[in-house]
């Protein structure tokens, strides 16, 4: 048996401390603040699942082991905090995302089907598309239940024997040494060190990750138009509206409905800018891309909005890097929340040496 210290208590760290843990291993899980941590990144009511990767066939790859790792997890937890509902790109224009997803799933021999013309209409009535739109729609994909799954998940590794110590900021660490020093100075040795700290990476480790580029985004939450509730419900998620306009997650589970625009996310940092959001304001930036595609565009009500920090990186590959005893998990941009638990299960077979860095390193890059 080793002991393994996780630094995060995010999709992630938990992933890898449940990997651990199922290997007989010592698991020791700190965050700054509650374990699961309302202000990390994989806390909200749902985060979407779905193969459509534009060019990024790699990713696209990845998902279906992502499934077989999610179904493991269920049977661990003895729910599945994820519904089928498919998921949808649309493609407004020649060579956007979805059409170049097209492409990928073709080449891949990917399953997909795709609607384009009255069927279109039908599967989205709540739209109004251009001439000549359509969506590549595949599944499974769908909503995952994050809130459920990191607190049920956090639930189980401590009737399991995990140790999860909260309200505990890392000050310090030195992975290649499997070390972590708290903000009292106190410090914690162990066979293996992972540092999955989110966005709150820079702040850690300042020398080495000082400069990785951390944004903030905000999703809005909102009540649709009543003519078209029960459609909203009943559609497949929207993975983007043209070339990255916008993205849907549907009121499934009571969830609520909710948007997002990739263009509304900005480079800052958790650990500086904070959580502070201008309700108003930002609700309208975020819904007027889609005023275009919605109909009864004015009718929509926001709710909530939902703040959330990632490093996103150009090149937009998921990073480990490992040295010692120690990874470091970053890059995750808005993307690692499907391949949690199957990185978590990579992870640990690299700690126990069954795996090579390199070669985790270079799937979880999407080669
Ligand atoms: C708005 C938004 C939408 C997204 N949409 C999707 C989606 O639809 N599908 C998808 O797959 N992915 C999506 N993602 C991405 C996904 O949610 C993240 O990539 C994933 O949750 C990252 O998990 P994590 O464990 O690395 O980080 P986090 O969940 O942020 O966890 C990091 C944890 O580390 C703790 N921590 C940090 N520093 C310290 C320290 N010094 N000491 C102690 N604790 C510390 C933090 O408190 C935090 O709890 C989205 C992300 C956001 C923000």
């Amino acid at each position: 048996m080793s002991r393994i210290t996780i630094v995060g208590g995010g999709i992630v760290g938990l992933s890898v401390a449940r990997a651990m843990l199922k290997r007989g291993h010592e698991v020791h899980v700190l965050d700054q603040g509650p374990i699961p941590n309302p202000r990390g990144a994989s806390v909200d009511r749902h985060r979407m699942i779905r193969p459509h990767y534009g060019d990024a066939t790699g990713y696209a790859r990845m998902v279906a082991p992502a499934f077989a790792a999610w179904d493991r997890l269920w049977d661990d937890l003895g729910a599945a905090h994820f519904e089928n509902t498919g998921a949808v790109a649309i493609s407004l224009e020649p060579g956007d995302y979805a059409d170049r997803t097209l492409a990928s799933f073709r080449a891949a021999g990917l399953p997909h089907e795709v609607v384009e013309g009255a069927a279109l209409a039908r599967l989205m009535p709540h739209l109004d598309l251009p001439d000549g739109a359509f969506g590549v729609l595949a599944e499974p994909a769908g909503p995952l239940f994050a809130d459920r799954i990191v607190a049920e998940l956090a639930d189980w590794l401590r009737v399991k024997g995990a140790r999860l110590e909260e309200n505990c900021r890392v000050a310090r660490v030195d992975p290649a040494r499997g070390l972590a020093w708290r903000a009292d100075g106190s410090e914690i040795a162990a066979d293996h060190l992972l540092v999955a700290a989110g966005a709150w990476l820079p702040g850690l480790m300042p020398e080495a990750y000082g400069e990785a580029p951390a944004y903030r985004q905000a999703l809005l939450y909102l009540d649709p138009p009543a003519a078209y509730a029960e459609a909203w419900r009943a559609a497949p998620p929207i993975v983007t509206l043209g070339d990255h306009t916008g993205y849907s997650l549907p009121d499934r589970r009571g969830a609520g409905l909710k948007i997002g625009y990739s263009a509304h996310r900005r480079r800052a940092r958790p650990d500086v800018e904070g959580f502070e959001a201008d309700f108003a304001a930002e609700s309208r930036a975020i819904l007027a891309p889609f005023a275009p595609y919605f109909r009864q565009a004015e009718a929509y009500r926001p709710l909530r909005l939902q703040l959330g920090y990632y490093v996103l990186a150009p090149e937009r590959r998921f990073r480990l890097e490992a040295a010692g005893q120690g990874l470091v998990v970053t890059d995750c941009d808005g993307q690692m929340f499907k391949f949690g638990p199957l990185l978590g299960e990579r992870i640990a077979g690299l700690f126990a040496g069954e795996e090579n860095a390199a070669d985790v390193t270079r799937w979880a890059a999407g080669y």
